[in-house]
């Protein structure tokens, strides 16, 4: 039998007896008790669910502790960060919780009857819409808790009406194992099926695929890399019946801050970038990758102050050892495909140094090995000529989960181009603050188009992630017993 190792993240070390990695009875024993719950969970009411993930909410803080130090061994976040992650992933569930016992999987639109001819006659319809089924969840390594086993994918397809089963992120094996024995208990006192959340793991791709390819599992939930989001769509599509997958993937985040930003507070919006390339050592779906500025003396002076602001931060050891080698060969790629290195701070085996680098927006656009993702504490900072190359870049970009505007307060024919060019590839477009950092409101749009993900339609943070696992019914002139139980059959 395979065998799942657990590694201290700041020393490389095994941490702890290697775990059994899951066979593939195991995981059809999965999916075919995830099927078999969904049968009840599907029909159960919104204060069912509510009280199921207020519960789970409960156990995670009850469990504060000891998760927080096993998930520091395990990917180095530092308590801090991960104490407030578990606040997050709490306040996620319950606020599914509160969208369930308000009745939100459950809305319907009533469209009665219109006497007459076609097309303005009609019959009576009833559109609401149904949960899918069980779905597989791939947790991501860099939220160990809000995008993990009980993280907002895993409470948006609860709250629809979904089974889940999780697959567990090789990165953090035993905070795994430990999340799921919290959903075991709960579920247990709850007298809810033990199938309802399920969970595989594995450190090869056999158990992703394997799970996607089971015949019971109706939809897919990823967050982590281009690749492994597109190797996991194609499987997904490539089944005899198909089903939607979900894949948060890559985002190079491009901020674009025009001269009218930096005149008025160019040192402050330095520092600020500086934290926002290292915090969590660069390791988030919405870290600022790319810096888009106008040449001229005020690009100069925050060339010159993020450069020095960068050069002094400390970023922690990586999540594990192969993203460790993943960020150097990122940086390498960049230099050798034309990028000069500003900040190149050497760091350590785990923890790699800030590293920021320039290239010319004419360079940019004819070298496309210069519009990856590098995962880390790095920026690419484009320097072009005109608001015409700004827009040329954005276009360049293709998809992104974010795109950050400084200096667009005043209306001009600029700022609207600008803000076209922005909508037109990202999901979230911010005229303040940096990317990092998502709000989990009910506003909130996590995607973007491809490579940012592969639904750009959906979102996976905020309250509209619920809408992925719900699929619309009309009923048709339904018969009165039905649209007195609300159009549930049962
Ligand atoms: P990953 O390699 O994409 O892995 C995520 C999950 O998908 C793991 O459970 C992995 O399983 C599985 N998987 C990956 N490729 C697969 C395939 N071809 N078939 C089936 N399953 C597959 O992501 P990661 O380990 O979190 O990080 C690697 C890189 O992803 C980072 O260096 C970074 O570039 C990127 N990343 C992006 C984000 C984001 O939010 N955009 C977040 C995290 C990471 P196994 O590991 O067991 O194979």
């Amino acid at each position: 039998m395979t065998l799942l190792q657990s590694f201290d993240a700041r020393t490389g070390a095994a941490h702890g007896e290697p775990l059994n990695a899951s066979t593939s009875a195991d995981i059809d024993v999965a999916v075919q008790a995830a099927a078999a719950a969904f049968d009840t969970w599907g029909s159960s009411t919104g204060a069912q669910r509510a009280a199921l993930l207020d519960a789970l909410a409960a156990a995670l803080e009850g469990d504060r502790d000891a998760l927080v130090a096993l998930a520091d061994v395990e990917t180095a976040l530092g308590t801090a960060r991960l104490s407030g992650e578990i606040d997050r992933t709490a306040f996620q569930l319950r606020r599914f919780a509160d969208m369930a016992t308000r009745g939100v999987p459950f809305e319907r639109l009533d469209d009665p009857a219109v006497a007459g001819a076609p097309p303005a006659g009609h019959p009576a319809m009833l559109r609401q819409r149904v949960p899918l089924g069980p779905v597989a969840m791939f947790a991501a390594s860099n939220f160990p808790f809000a995008f993990s086993v009980l993280g907002g994918d895993t409470a948006s397809a609860l709250a629809a009406g979904c089974s889940v089963v999780v697959k567990a992120h090789p990165g953090h094996p035993q905070l795994s194992q430990r999340v799921f024995g919290l959903i075991r208990g709960v579920l247990q006192d709850q007298g809810l099926p033990a199938g309802l959340v399920g969970l595989v793991q594995g450190a090869a791709i056999e158990v992703g695929v394997a799970l996607v390819r089971h015949s019971l599992i109706a939809a897919g939930a990823f967050t982590g890399s281009t690749r492994g989001g597109a190797a996991l769509q194609a499987e997904a599509n490539a089944r005899p019946r198909p089903i939607p997958f979900y894949g948060e993937l890559g985002s190079i985040n491009p901020v674009v801050a025009l001269p009218a930003a930096l005149d008025a507070k160019g040192a402050e919006l330095a520092a600020t970038l500086a934290g926002s390339i290292a915090v969590g050592c660069g390791q988030f779906c919405t870290n600022p990758g790319l810096i888009v500025l106008i040449d001229g003396p005020a690009t100069d002076s925050l060339v010159a102050q993020l450069t020095a602001a960068l050069a002094t931060q400390q970023p922690h050891a990586m999540l594990t050892t192969g993203m460790r080698r993943a960020f150097d060969a990122g940086i390498t790629r960049f230099i050798e495909n034309g990028a000069q290195p500003l900040v190149q701070q050497p760091g350590s085996a785990q923890a790699p140094g800030p590293h920021l680098l320039q290239v010319s927006a004419a360079k940019f656009l004819q070298q496309p090995a210069l519009h990856d993702e590098v995962f880390g504490p790095s920026s690419l900072i484009v320097r072009a000529r005109s608001v015409a190359e700004v827009l040329a870049v954005l276009d360049a970009v293709g998809g992104s989960l974010t795109v950050t505007l400084w200096g667009a307060e005043a209306e001009s024919d600029d700022t609207r181009a600008l803000v076209r060019g922005a909508m037109a590839i990202a999901g979230r477009v911010l005229f303040a603050g940096v990317p990092t950092g998502v709000a989990v409101t009910a506003a909130q749009q996590h995607g973007g188009p491809w490579p940012a993900s592969t639904q750009p339609m959906t979102t996976s943070v905020g309250d509209a992630a619920l809408d992925r696992f719900l699929r619309p019914v009309s009923l048709q002139d339904a018969p009165a017993w039905l649209r007195a139980r609300e159009g549930r059959p049962c």
